[in-house]
């Protein structure tokens, strides 16, 4: 069986950045830019005021206190053609144009205006208070590079720009299949034996959230036909995600299906629990990603597996499964050969993460996940951390 990382390392090795495409600037926050943007302006396009005040020229008001004639009054949008006069200002509002001729702006806080004269205290520095064009980026200069993630400063970039459309990695098609005789969807009567769909609308939620596409195939009972119809179809995107089926029982049938199909099966089985049945395999541009039925492997599967590998495939680069220090809250034991992601949940006091596991009943045990926000990482073998040891976890919700 395969370690933790190196079956980490094997997902990841499995995934690349998928083709680009052009997108409407609107629909690219959370996308990966997959080309270098230059400006096609100087930012700023001309020199600006940078505060409401007095336009004036530095050399009138050399021998305060001195009082200037308002010559003109001019908006942000509007400009002025005349050149300075000898003794006068110009009333200037943010991000309104320097008339030519002016080389320095006062605040109106530091003013004094009556009846169209305006009296000033101080000298005034060369350049004070002008934004000058291309102060902050040059025409032809490059704004963003290749895997910038689009957030809000980058939308605001983009547009300075005139970006309307952008070049981004395509974002992955996910297709994602519960499996098991015995699982109902949520809503439909549950007769004696049965267990409702947990997996199916978590998996949905987080592979969306995450920023990928999502197509829901529904649940396959553990019969070849069905089975086989729901895998084919899912392999037309760019992975498939399936729960339950992989492990050891006589009704786990997808990676027979899968090899029977031509899939590659890259890896079966991981030591770490839970999750354990982890199945990674390949067909043709289709990954494949089994994930074992329990909702809490489900769960730890997901953000350890699965979402960095959804990241790398959307072209992020910050994909790297981190490992941050927390301390433990309580005394933590654990038992077995291997290592176990313990669903936990972390608060910050004075200044640090304190983590404690959440008390679960196994994993099955969904319900007791509720409220998880990261997931502490406990090396193999027995294990006996004390209070206020420093613990390993994966911060979930960032
Ligand atoms: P399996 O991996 O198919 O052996 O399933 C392991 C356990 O997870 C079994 O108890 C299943 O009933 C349960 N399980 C499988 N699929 C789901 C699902 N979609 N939602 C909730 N529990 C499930
Ligand atoms: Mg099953």
């Amino acid at each position: 069986m395969i370690g933790f990382r190196e079956a980490h390392e094997a997902v990841m090795g499995s995934v690349a950045a998928l083709d680009t495409e052009r997108i409407e600037l609107s629909k690219a926050y959370g996308r990966v830019l997959a080309e270098a943007v230059v400006s096609d302006i100087d930012i700023p396009p001309f020199d600006k005021s940078a505060m409401d005040g007095y336009a004036v020229r530095t050399k009138d008001l050399i021998r305060p206190p001195v009082t200037l004639s308002v010559h003109d009054t001019l908006a942000a949008g509007s400009t002025i053609r005349e050149e300075a006069v000898e003794g006068t200002c110009v009333r200037i509002m943010t991000g309104a144009p320097i008339p030519h001729g002016f080389n320095a702006v006062v605040m109106f806080e530091e003013t004094e205006e009556r009846e169209g004269k305006v009296r000033f205290d101080d000298p005034a520095a060369e350049g004070q208070n002008i934004c000058r064009r291309g102060e902050d980026i040059e025409r032809g200069r490059q704004v963003l590079g290749t895997g910038a993630l689009i957030r809000g400063p980058e939308i605001a970039v983009l547009a300075s720009v005139g970006m309307v459309r952008v070049k981004v990695f395509r974002s992955p098609r996910v297709h994602v299949l519960s499996t098991g005789s015995e699982v109902v969807e949520p809503g439909q009567p549950l007769s004696f034996g049965k267990i409702r769909n947990s997996n199916g609308p978590m998996l949905c939620s987080l592979v969306s959230n995450s920023g990928a596409e999502v197509v829901y195939l529904g649940i396959a009972p553990d019969r070849e036909k069905e089975l086989t119809a729901l895998i084919k179809k899912g392999l037309s995107g760019d992975m498939l995600l399936i729960s339950g089926g992989v492990s050891m029982g006589d009704y786990d049938l997808i990676p027979g299906i899968l090899k029977g199909i031509g899939a590659e099966i890259i890896l079966h089985r991981v030591k770490i629990k839970p999750g354990k049945p982890l199945l990674l395999a390949r067909r043709e541009r289709c990954i494949i990603i089994g994930v074992p039925g329990n909702p809490v492997s489900n769960f730890t599967t997901f953000h350890t597996f699965i979402k960095p590998a959804l990241y790398k495939m959307m072209g992020r680069t910050d994909h790297a499964l981190h490992f941050v220090h927390g301390i433990a809250g309580e005394d933590i034991r654990k038992k077995g050969e291997r290592p176990q992601l313990m669903p936990s949940v972390h608060r910050v006091v004075d200044g640090a993460f304190v983590v404690e596991p959440l008390p679960l009943n196994g994993s099955a045990d969904i319900v007791g996940c509720a409220g998880c926000t990261c997931l502490m990482f406990v090396e193999e073998g027995d294990q006996n951390i004390q209070r206020g040891e420093m613990v390993p976890i994966i911060l979930i919700e960032l």
